[in-house]
């Protein structure tokens, strides 16, 4: 087999699922939206603020983790800062050879600043549809759609459910919750899952990350989940041998094709897995589950979509084969209308990967 190059791998056509928009900025923005506002950062060098980010994010210390993210919120507190993070991370991933993205972010955590949570939104969406533009005027297309993320210790579920359909029309394909784990289970939000099932709206929703499998049973079949944000730890319910053994909910996972939304470096970092070469992808794609690969936070884990594709390939020895087969798992995982999925796999991902496969 002819050796994959990084190059290569960032032409080649990506789907991403799961990407928090306060886990993507770029350092020199987090820099001048700092100085515009008067917030105070670890440094204000870039490069360096870059670096403090990975390493706080790797330090596994929770407290360190969750500063990362209150540097990021607090500079994504006006309509203009939100619509320009929105714009180049439109951009950054269009770069990257990503052609689909699923962005996610909480509009509850924007709200310092007279920002009402419909004017939140709609500060994304322009940024959104700004950065496809211009990255369509350099040769590059991207479709970015938009969930809406409800913070799981929180009690807003329901208004959120209710923004994410208010603005269905505009970008907005779904909604997710986020959060600690332990002590918040995903049934706290049953009004909203209901809601958004009688809206005939998507869901997906972070669970079996850091917690087991009880976490990701409520998440489907409580809740109505249809994808499972991480849910790497539907492992402890497989048991090792030659086959392996799927208890009842890894069979059901399966069976129904739930997408699991992993997300190698990030689960590396939080202590889901122990390292890439460890990471439960391995059997999972192996026992051919609904695996998708994604990037959850680039900033705090310095990755991009190509990154992630590279590790996986250094550590699993995978090819264009198994990289198209994660890029078509996520397109047909993906909450925009069935036609358009089709129409990526069909015209941009599969004549692509076409010329790599001869
Ligand atoms: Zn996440």
């Amino acid at each position: 087999m002819v050796a994959i190059r990084y190059e290569d791998i960032v032409k080649v056509p990506k789907a991403l699922l799961h990407d928090h928009l306060d886990g993507g900025l770029r350092p020199a923005t987090i820099v001048e939206l700092a100085a515009e506002v008067g917030h105070e950062l670890p440094t204000t060098d870039p490069e360096a603020l870059g670096r403090w980010f990975v390493e706080a994010a790797d330090s596994g210390s929770l407290e360190r983790y969750l500063e990362t993210f209150a540097h990021t919120v607090a500079v994504m507190q006006t309509a203009d800062s939100l619509r320009r993070v929105a714009r180049e991370c439109a951009l950054d991933l269009a770069a990257d050879g990503v052609v689909y993205a699923e962005v996610r972010f909480a509009p509850e955590q924007h709200l310092e600043r007279d920002l009402t949570l419909d004017q939140v939104v709609e500060a994304v969406l322009a940024g959104f549809a700004e950065g496809t533009e211009q990255a369509a005027a350099q040769g590059q297309r991207i479709r970015v759609g938009t969930l809406l993320t409800a913070m799981r210790h929180a009690a807003r579920s329901q208004e959120i459910a209710e923004l994410a359909v208010r603005h269905r029309d505009s970008g907005v394909v779904g909604f997710d919750i986020a959060g600690a784990e332990a002590g918040f289970p995903p049934t706290r939000h049953l009004d909203a899952f209901e809601y958004l099932q009688r809206e005939n709206f998507h869901f997906t929703i972070h669970a079996g990350e850091a917690f087991g499998l009880p976490s990701i049973w409520q998440a489907i079949q409580w809740c109505g989940a249809d994808r499972l944000g991480h849910g790497v730890r539907i492992v402890d319910d497989i048991t090792p041998g030659d086959p392996p053994v799927l208890g009842r909910l890894a069979a059901y996972v399966r069976d129904k094709r739930i997408p699991l939304e992993l997300c190698p470096s990030s689960n590396v970092q939080t202590g889901a897995a122990a390292s890439i070469a460890e990471h439960p992808i391995g059997l999972l794609r192996d026992l051919r589950f609904r695996v998708t690969v994604n990037t959850d936070n680039r900033l705090m884990s310095g990755t991009s979509m190509s990154r992630e594709m590279a590790l996986l390939v250094e550590a699993f020895g995978y090819g264009w084969k198994e990289l198209q087969w994660f890029t078509i798992n996520a397109m047909k995982s993906a909450f925009i209308p069935f036609d358009e999925r089709l129409r990526i796999i069909d015209e941009v991902i599969k004549p692509a990967y076409a010329k790599l496969l001869d």
